[in-house]
């Protein structure tokens, strides 16, 4: 099986990048990926990490891949996550929600056993590990990692999990895909600045598809089909990924504004994925067995 080794990182989203790797569509790649840290803080005694200058949220990739073709769709079906056995996170007095809090960064290191970690004596926590960054390089200028937009990159929906499916616009020739920055566990809001931060091994299999009408980038995980959209606000993200999910039920259901509407608003559900990023993600979520019982299926 085709194999990017982790040594395979950017720190940008760029149509300009020399692909890592090549495969046919259809094909299982496994990419393995660094932590949002470069994997260089490994301790809590160095909370700036044991190496000079780390990359920030570095991807793996990108994949280009054969037939994948301008106006596609990238078919991302997340086969396996296997992440290595521990975690760490950092606080920041620059980013996040509570930055005021803290005058320096601290680090905790995690260890993961069996699917969980300790917190501390009192507490165990279920781990759900999921993908922070991937995405598809942009038509236009490239983006770094840290940003989420149309083309996925650090969106931090923790939906992006093991059997998830991940629909991604091709806007360059081979589509050029790159994953990184795994979570253990994270919640939504991503609110302190970050998740469990890991690295790992992710098992997917690239499609391309024409003309799915899909509202890119779209996601279905456990049930629920999902519209993911990064903006300024809050406000503007909520109301993109809603009116997206809007008009895409109108065309998989038949329904009219109306109709389409009052399924919306009895059925949809709108959560944060990340307020810590240069732009704020917001996805919707809707119930895929009510597409089906008018007849649509996911591509
Ligand atoms: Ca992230
Ligand atoms: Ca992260």
């Amino acid at each position: 099986m085709l194999v990017i080794e982790r040594d395979k990182v950017r720190g940008i989203l760029d149509r300009h990048v020399e692909p890592a790797a090549v495969c046919k569509s259809g094909e299982t790649v496994i990419f393995q990926t660094r932590d949002c840290y470069d994997d260089s803080v490994t301790s809590p005694e160095r909370p700036l990490g044991d190496r000079e200058d780390p990359m920030e949220n570095p991807a793996t990739g990108p994949l280009y891949v054969e037939g994948a073709q301008v106006g596609d769709v990238l078919k991302v079906e997340i086969l396996n996550i296997v992440s290595r056995s521990w975690g760490v996170m950092r606080s920041s007095p620059v980013a996040g929600v509570f930055r005021e809090d803290f005058d320096s960064r601290m680090a905790r290191i995690f260890e993961f056993q069996d699917g969980k970690t300790v917190f501390d004596n009192r507490l165990t926590l279920d781990l759900d590990t999921m993908i922070g960054v991937i995405g598809t390089a942009p038509a236009g200028e490239g983006v770094t990692t840290d940003t989420p937009g149309e083309h996925g990159g650090n969106m931090d929906c923790r939906k992006i999990v093991k059997g998830s499916v991940l629909y991604l616009p091709v806007c360059v020739p081979g589509a050029l895909l790159s994953i990184g920055d795994l979570h253990g566990l994270m919640g939504d809001g991503e609110v302190m600045i970050c998740g469990l931060e890991t690295g790992g091994e992710v098992t997917v299999r690239v499609t391309a598809v024409k003309g799915s009408g899909l509202p890119t980038p779209f996601l279905y995980c456990r049930g629920d089909v999902m519209t993911v959209q990064s903006a300024r606000t809050l406000d503007e993200a909520g109301d993109m990924a809603a009116k997206a999910m809007k008009d895409f039920v109108k065309e998989a259901a038949g329904k009219d504004d109306f109709e389409a509407g009052m399924l919306m608003s009895l059925l949809s559900n709108m959560a944060v994925c990340q307020v810590v990023d240069p732009l704020k993600t917001v996805r919707v979520e809707f119930p895929l067995r009510v597409l089906e019982a008018y007849g649509y299926h996911l591509p």
